[in-house]
């Protein structure tokens, strides 16, 4: 896409190509363009019809957007479009964005698309699918697909033969964070199935880190796609698969292909004022000039040779949303949460009992809820998890609803429909939006609003930006050029909306662009801390207080949405871990209970193997040791059975300090007494000086190898299991490392045999993640 600048077209795209206008102008005088005499006369209009819209409004000095006279020419010879099914599996809203970027763009490329996320399996049939297939699959939890995704691969796990779907020529975008193991998971999974399926590859699955910035592979992979697509089209056209889609744009059999050369005030008219003109264009947009009045702190600050680049901007993302506020009435029922999550069954549950599992001082604040679910059909085992619908911080809310304008519109009902005539593909209304929603409940429950505001965002917001310097930057940070700043500044500062708003005063988005950028809140899950055998009608978690500091970037601190949520919502029947609560106490002295809205998480892997007599060995380090509680009562309770056998069951747990935060230290020495745990081994990584029986391990990979005879005997020898839980960024990879060296060790073998080992382990089901960040 190029953008008219005096004598040069600048590209603005995010792919880069860009085009001297002495090229253009060779294509002869707006009216009498030339065009091959062997085109069809609908090709002759279009080729007219599209250089007037063009010099019309270089003449109104407008900004235009327009496609490389070489491609329109290649374009101008195409006479079918291609169709592709375009499938996402989003959890943040991350893989959806992609699918509709790449949907945007197929238009420009000559294809037609259906976008379609992989829940909506009414709308697509694989059985019949003969288009090529592009999937676009994000990865969560340790390694699992988005929940939006699990009726998607049940089926695919389902009985199905062998070449069911041979017919189907695919390519996979996998996303992931390679600070967690299982990287890109999710769209392996789908991966391997269609090719246990039949289904054929028409181009190399992308895998993109989120850990290094997800645009340093999805760029040249959705640039790749282009090509790989033409030619499995070709390839099908010739007849290589028998069957061939081809499709018109329009009854007649036209290409109504417009968007070639599309002028992008014709985009909404809010906009309209702040597109960049010809005149304003040096300073601005494309090539900065001098900056006087620009900022001078932090992010907000653009910097040479930054401020001095020609920027590749995306193209502005097409606005498709409208909005109307109505009056709140009484009869707008007060929401509640049961609509937010209408897949699941959700229980609206008490908190029974909160504690401080930490002193004051320690660096973490770990607390304990028990939830009471007896009257509740709620049912849950050991290694199972749990999600809390939960809310943004209101004084977040208001601060933003403040900055938008809305004061007054606070309680209004926020009516959203979809623009006519817009031409954002597959463009529908965000379903986890409620409707007759007030403006309030849908900042609180439905939109993440502390997500760090995409590329496609800054530059949707970059059009409600009046400030010429402000302008620049977020294109700047929006553009090719300035991916480094994004990522240093935006990314791993998590710089949210509310933050992007309060450094650049003069950006003043309207409400719908909110809907249409930011994610769905999501829900935060937690593992069970308990029994329900052991602990009946009782659902117990444990979880840190996640606390974000304040920084040069960010001067606010903040805490985690859920969890600081959680501890506000705990504060008066909070107790320490050493006074002994009962419910009773709670509310004798007059509060209410807190009320959790809550759905229940399955994991069927993170189960206490089948045959109690085989050797288990946990580890868990801080709030990791969560599960390991379940399990550990679970047995306990299981124990009462006379005559049951139970293999050795040894816990690894480490943590910072062993006054401090040594969690659940009484219940694990109770566990030990009474012989439920046959070894618990602790590490203290800042009481180093502490003489424990464990030695100087630091963290729990190191107690791992000083136990590495008993673990290799337990795990290779006596069929034992191996279940880790925890930080999945760290500790997860260092007891993998630590447990591949124990095997070559002990083994004798080199590191390649020893992770095959580890990797049978994980095959077989012995070596368990229950991992998150
Ligand atoms: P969020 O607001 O979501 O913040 C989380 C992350 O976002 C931070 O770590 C950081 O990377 C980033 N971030 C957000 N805002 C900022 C900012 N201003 N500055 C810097 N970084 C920022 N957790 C437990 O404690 N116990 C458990 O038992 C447990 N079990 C889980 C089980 C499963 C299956 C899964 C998927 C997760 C589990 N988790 C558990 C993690 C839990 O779901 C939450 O992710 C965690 O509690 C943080 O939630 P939050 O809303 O408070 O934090």
């Amino acid at each position: 896409m190029l953008r008219v600048s005096g004598g040069t077209f600048k590209v603005v795209s995010n792919r880069s190509w860009s085009v001297p206008i002495a090229a253009v102008k060779q294509l002869g005088p707006a009216r009498t363009p030339h065009v091959p005499q062997a085109e069809p006369i609908h090709h002759y209009c279009h080729a007219i019809f599209t250089l007037r819209v063009y010099f019309t409004a270089a003449l109104r000095k407008r900004t235009v957007i327009i496609a490389s006279p070489l491609i329109w020419c290649r374009r101008m010879s195409l006479e079918t479009k291609h169709r592709i099914l375009l499938l996402y599996a989003s959890q943040c809203g991350q893989a959806k964005a992609i699918a509709e970027e790449i949907a945007e763009e197929a238009v420009g490329k000559g294809f037609v698309t259906d976008v379609c996320c992989v829940s909506q399996v009414k709308e697509f049939n694989l059985e019949k699918e003969h288009a090529p297939v592009v999937i676009i699959a994000s990865t969560t939890g340790c390694g699992e697909l988005p929940e939006t995704a699990i009726k998607f691969a049940e089926e695919l796990d389902s009985n199905l033969p062998a070449d069911h779907y041979s017919h189907i020529k695919y390519a996979v975008l996998a996303l992931g964070d390679s600070s967690y193991s299982s990287f890109a998971n999710g769209g392996k999974i789908i991966d391997k199935r269609f090719q246990q399926l039949g289904a054929k590859h028409f181009y190399a699955t992308g895998y993109a880190d989120d850990a290094v910035g997800l645009e340093l592979v999805v760029e040249p992979w959705i640039e790749g796609l282009w090509d790989a697509l033409k030619d499995v089209c070709q390839k099908k056209e010739e007849g290589v698969n028998g069957h061939v889609e081809k499709i018109f744009d329009t009854n007649d059999g036209t290409l109504a292909d417009l968007d070639l050369l599309r002028i992008e005030a014709d985009a909404p008219t809010e906009a309209e004022n702040s597109i960049i003109s010809s005149e304003n264009i040096e300073q601005n947009g494309i090539v900065a000039g001098p900056q006087e009045h620009c900022l001078v702190s932090n992010w907000v600050k653009s910097e040479p040779p930054l401020s001095e680049a020609a920027l590749n901007i995306p193209t502005l993302p097409v606005e498709y949303l409208n909005v109307k506020f109505q009056q709140s009435t009484d009869q707008v029922s007060q929401q509640d949460c049961f609509s937010l999550a209408s897949n699941f069954m959700v229980f609206q549950v008490p908190v029974a009992k909160a504690i401080s599992l930490t002193r004051e001082d320690a660096v973490k604040t770990a607390l304990f809820l028990e939830l009471d679910i007896s009257k509740t059909s709620m049912t849950y085992e050991p290694g199972d998890a749990f999600s809390i619908i939960c809310p943004n911080s209101r004084s977040e809310v208001e601060e933003l609803i403040q900055r938008l304008g809305l004061a007054d519109k606070r309680d209004h009902v926020v009516e959203i429909s979809i623009r006519p005539n817009n031409k954002k593909k597959g463009a529908h209304l965000p379903e986890y939006i409620p409707k007759k929603s007030t403006l309030q409940f849908i900042l609180i429950w439905c939109l993440e609003i502390r997500s760090v505001p995409k590329k496609a965002c800054l530059r949707a917001l970059a059009e409600y930006t009046s400030n010429p310097c402000e302008k620049r930057r977020l294109q700047e940070l929006s553009s090719r050029q300035g991916a480094a700043d994004y990522n240093r500044y935006l990314r791993d500062h998590n710089i949210c909306l509310l933050d992007v708003l309060g450094a650049l005063p003069s950006c003043r988005p309207p409400l719908s662009l909110l809907l249409e950028h930011l994610p769905k809140l999501q829900v935060r899950s937690y593992s069970a801390a308990s029994s329900s055998d052991f602990s009946p009608g009782k659902l117990q978690f444990v979880f840190n207080i996640v606390e974000f500091p304040s920084s040069p970037e960010k001067p606010i601190a903040r805490r985690g949405v859920c969890t600081g949520w959680l501890a506000e919502q705990v504060t008066p029947i909070l107790k320490s871990y050493e006074s002994k609560v009962t419910i009773g106490d709670c509310l004798s002295n007059g509060f209410s209970l807190p009320q959790l809205s809550i759905f229940s998480r399955k994991n069927t892997l993170f189960r206490l193997p089948t045959d109690s007599t085989v050797p288990i060995i946990m580890v868990g380090p801080g709030t990791g040791i969560a599960p390991f509680m379940g399990f550990l009562q679970h047995r306990q309770k299981q124990r009462e059975n006379p005559g049951s056998v139970f293999g050795e069951t040894w816990l690894f747990f480490g943590c910072r300090h062993h006054d401090r935060d040594y969690l659940f230290r009484n219940e694990l020495r109770s566990f030990q007494n009474n012989g439920t745990l046959t070894q618990l081994k602790v590490c203290f990584s800042r009481d180093q000086s502490k003489d424990t029986s464990e030695g100087k391990a630091k963290y729990v990979q190191h107690l791992l190898k000083l136990f590495a005879e008993d673990v290799t005997k337990m795990l290779l020898s006596e069929n034992g299991y191996l279940y880790v839980c925890g930080d999945g960024k760290n500790m997860a990879k260092d007891v993998a490392n630590s447990l591949t060296e124990i095997v070559s060790e002990k083994l004798g073998v080199d590191t390649l045999a020893a992770m095959k080992v580890v990797a049978n382990l994980r095959e077989e089901k012995r070596y368990l993640q229950d991992v998150w960040s």
